[in-house]
């Protein structure tokens, strides 16, 4: 048995957080109302501004985290390290400095380690939300840590016995 990866899956139907900065939540909001009939068969989520004026402008329903320079990116982060969030878009501004910078980047390394799919501008969104997984169950393997600890506290109490 291969204990260095656990499998995870990623349901047919997805839960997905939105998180726009304040210069991309047009565009997000754009993007959700041109992709809603595709987004209604998923659970949305995401950060309490975004979600909020997604919402009202679409209809869809949104479940609202904190705002982000609040912890709402963290909250999401958390959600995916527990398995309930399993695909991100979050429409980040290049061209603005952000107070909760360690926070984003915090969520996007986590997002990383747990390979979530995550869409951080139009088009990678556009790829991700058209693509024929979005319909289906999908299977991934990510890094058994506990395996890894395991294995680093035997190779310390070798090293002692020498
Ligand atoms: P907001 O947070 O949706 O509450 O504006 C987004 C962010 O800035 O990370």
């Amino acid at each position: 048995m291969n204990t260095e990866f656990i499998t995870f899956t990623i349901e047919k139907q997805k839960t997905i957080a939105l998180i726009a900065h304040d210069g991309k939540k047009e565009e997000l909001i754009e993007w959700c109302a041109e992709n809603q009939d595709i987004l209604k068969n998923h659970f949305l989520c995401g950060t309490g501004t975004t979600a909020r004026l997604v919402a009202e402008k679409t209809g869809l329903p949104v479940k609202g985290y904190n705002s982000g320079p609040l912890g709402g990116d963290q909250q999401i982060g958390a959600k995916i390290v527990e398995g309930t969030i399993n695909f991100v878009v979050f429409f980040s501004d290049p061209l603005e400095s952000q107070p909760h910078d360690p926070d984003v980047k915090a969520l996007l390394r986590i997002a990383q380690v747990y390979d979530i799919p995550i869409a951080n501008n139009r088009a990678t969104a556009d790829f991700l939300i058209h693509s024929e997984l979005m319909n289906q169950e999908y299977e991934h393997n990510i890094i058994n840590f506990k395996q890894k600890i395991i294995d680093r506290i035997n190779d310390r109490n070798q090293l002692g016995n020498q």
